[in-house]
């Protein structure tokens, strides 16, 4: 029976062990190098979990020996113990335990900890307050402390190992260091017992006394009580840690993507971008930065509701990340899209993908059965050609615009002349200032062909800037900054005279060329414009009809009585009037019916689409059809192949205008073209352009 209570009272002392080193180390893998609010907590947890089960064990050992006679602890010498070996403990952990501890710190908190085990049983036993006192053998007490601290450092190291390598499983690997913590506290607290010794008849010296048995009990119930408290408050803890950082995690990963389309809003493709731009500095690499822009969104907002908006946003989200790179794709705000092209792009790659991109883009969304359609303006920025990291989207913006204000549907790469930042803007107004003064600008004419005979009746005139350091610059770049700071009336002014010029210079030469000219949303508000045109046409003897003036279709229906105004005086003077890029605006019918007009002219973006797509083809037919009906001329720009030409010929298109034909021109080479034939390609000038005779002086 004794021999049973002794295998018990070991079996308990062990588990008991075991449970306050898994306890313990439970706390201290939470002790950070540096000792913040939260270290000291799980210090003080820790060494109250070592403290306590070292006590309660010295407690049990003691109680195990069945001495003969009644023994008693002193309540506060037993408190004081407890709280002695608390602190030991705590240095000792906080010596040996901090995350990834050096070798002589492992031995150093080792001792400490060794001195907590021995010297709480020693002072336990010296609470019992027995005389005469215990004869201790100092020999065996230096072996069990010597005992004592090689198992702390085993588990010690042990347990500083699993933190910095394992991290799965760790409990079980946890579980082995308790292991050899408890091993080392059992063995050298027994060895301690074994070191004291008695003599003779003993009593206990305290009158106050806490019984043996009582103490434990209290050791036994009340240290497993604490421990298994600790054990679970640490592991909720632990657990509500992960949950919340899992959770930040997750609001992290939200605030990086864009809740619409889930794709990485602009400050994640910002950091991908970065990381990509170094990778290609390193590597001597190249990049290509697609900004897209939806053409055509805003109708399909108003015209659908917002939620089909967001489904067409979505859709075209889906097909940009099917042909990018995982990552490479991000929304960057209401209408537009980035698309990096990370390895290595040649400038026809680039193309090539934005070509794709366009083709995309403009299959229709199917929305509740009905179709929608946007097509996409594109900028293409190339790292490290055209700029810095920090100004790359700045500029892939900067070519989107331009390609926006070609009609759309189209790319364009970024160019020096494109800058889109408030210095370069100061700056390229500043030259713009001068630049009538210097005679810089010029106009460049796009001939028009006649569909039915391929002749080439009239030509429309485009304004180019020939900048001393830029080149050659478009009127997407300047017309803008002319209007936005108030120069757009004296070029507008230049513009007329400049057509008029020209077209009498033609005239004189033998060439009757009907040109066309853009006029801007700033000159249809200038009071005196119909007046300028008329006085322009007259000092130059010019009969009005060669002249058109183009408008845009927005421009046309912004103000609409003021517009159908001075559409009526254009018209009584003579002049047509043609609505330009139409298709891309609001008209409504009976106002277009009401505006007196004679030409219609179809947005590129349409005939860009007219081979791929049967949508495309029914609104050219339907806009050719309109025209007709309102006996109004149509002309299609922006025809750049023979399948495009074909199809408008069939659909009836009265004229057509392109690349495929001709690129605006110097009016010097346009009229070498007309007396000589040699031009871009064999096309015949219609013969009633020409007088009878074709005097060598044309320019
Ligand atoms: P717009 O009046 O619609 O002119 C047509 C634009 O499309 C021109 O660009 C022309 O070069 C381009 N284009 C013609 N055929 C093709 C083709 O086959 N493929 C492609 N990709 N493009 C083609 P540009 O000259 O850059 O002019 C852009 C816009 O600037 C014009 O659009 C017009 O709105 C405005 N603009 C041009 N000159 C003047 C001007 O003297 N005064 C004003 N107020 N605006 C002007
Ligand atoms: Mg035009
Ligand atoms: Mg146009």
């Amino acid at each position: 029976m004794t021999e049973f209570f002794a295998q018990a009272t070991l079996g308990l002392q062990s588990a008991l062990a075991f449970l306050a080193a898994f306890v313990t180390f439970d706390l201290s893998k939470r002790l950070q190098a540096k000792l913040t609010v939260d270290s000291a907590f799980y210090l003080i947890g820790a060494s109250l979990a070592l403290s306590t089960g070292l006590c309660s064990l010295a407690v049990l050992g003691v109680d195990s020996q069945n001495l003969l006679f009644d023994l008693g602890y002193h309540p506060l010498l037993a408190f004081g113990v407890w709280l002695g070996t608390a602190v030991l403990c705590s240095l000792g952990l906080a010596v040996g335990c901090r995350s990834r501890s050096a070798a002589l710190s492992t031995w150093m908190g080792s001792g400490l900890l060794a001195c907590g085990i021995v010297v709480s049983q020693v002072v336990f036993i010296h609470a019992l307050g027995l005389s005469p006192g215990v004869i201790w053998s100092t020999q065996t007490l230096i072996a069990a402390t010597c005992l004592a601290a090689v198992g702390c450092a085993a588990a010690l190291w042990f347990q500083s190992e699993v933190r910095a390598r394992i991290r799965h499983g760790h409990l079980a690997w946890q579980a082995v260091s308790a292991l050899l913590l408890a091993i080392a506290i059992v063995g050298s607290q027994a060895a301690v017992i074994n070191a004291a010794a008695l003599d003779g008849q003993v009593s206990s010296a305290w009158s106050v006394r806490v019984p043996s048995a009582s103490m434990a009990m209290l050791a036994t119930v009340g240290s497993i009580g604490l421990l298994v408290m600790l054990l679970l408050l640490s592991q909720i803890e632990l657990r509500l840690k992960a949950s919340l950082s899992l959770a930040k995690g997750e609001l992290e990963k939200q605030s990086l993507r864009d809740p619409l389309t889930q794709l990485p809003n602009r400050s994640m493709f910002e950091g991908m971008l970065a990381q990509c731009v170094q990778k290609a500095d390193a590597t001597g690499g190249r990049l290509a930065l697609l900004l897209i822009n939806l053409d055509g969104f805003k109708p399909i907002n108003e015209m659908f509701g917002h939620r089909a908006g967001d489904r067409v946003l979505r859709e075209i989200a889906a097909r940009l990340r099917s042909m990018a790179q995982p990552h490479m794709v991000a929304r960057l705000g209401s209408d537009e899209f980035l698309l990096l092209l990370p390895d290595d792009p040649s400038a026809e790659e680039a193309s090539s993908v934005a070509t794709r991109v366009l083709a995309s883009t403009c299959l229709p969304c199917r929305i509740d059965g009905r179709e929608a359609i946007v097509t996409s303006s594109i900028g293409i920025a190339k790292y490290p050609k055209h700029g810095a990291l920090s100004t790359l989207i700045a500029h892939a913006d900067a070519a989107m615009r331009v390609a926006k204000a070609s009609g759309g549907a189209t790319y364009c790469f970024f160019e020096a002349s494109m800058v889109s930042g408030l210095r370069e803007q100061t700056e390229l107004l500043r030259d713009l200032r001068c630049a009538l003064e210097k005679g810089e600008l010029e106009l460049f004419y796009q001939p028009k062909i006649h569909a039915p005979t391929g002749e080439i009746t009239g030509a429309e005139a485009l304004m180019r800037w020939q900048h001393p350091k830029l080149g050659l610059v478009g009127p997407s770049i300047f017309i803008p900054i002319a209007e936005r700071y108030g120069l757009i009336g004296a070029l507008g002014n230049w513009l007329i005279d400049e057509a008029c010029r020209q077209i009498r210079t033609w005239r004189d030469g033998g060439l009757r060329m009907r040109v066309a000219i853009n006029l801007s949303v700033h000159q249809l508000r200038q009071p005196d414009l119909v007046d300028r045109i008329a006085r322009a046409l007259k000092e130059r003897d010019i009969n009005p009809g060669l002249l058109t003036c183009e408008i845009t279709e927005s421009v046309a229906m912004e103000d609409a009585e003021g517009t159908i105004e001075i559409f009526k005086r254009l018209t009584q003077l003579g002049v047509s009037v043609s609505i330009d890029d139409f298709g891309t605006g609001h008209s409504s019918l009976a106002y277009l019916r009401k505006l007196p007009t004679s030409e219609l002219k179809i947005d590129r973006s349409f005939v860009l689409d007219l081979e791929t797509s049967e949508d495309a083809r029914k609104v050219a037919s339907a806009i050719i059809n309109l025209a007709k009906s309102l006996d109004l001329k149509v002309v299609a720009e922006g025809v750049e192949t023979e399948g495009q030409n074909k199809i408008l010929r069939e659909f009836g298109c009265d004229q057509l205008q392109g690349y495929l034909f001709a690129k605006p021109m110097s009016a010097k080479a346009l009229a070498l073209w007309a007396m000589d034939d040699v031009g871009p390609r064999t096309m015949n000038f219609r013969s009633s352009l020409f007088k009878e005779t074709r005097p060598p002086e044309l320019v």
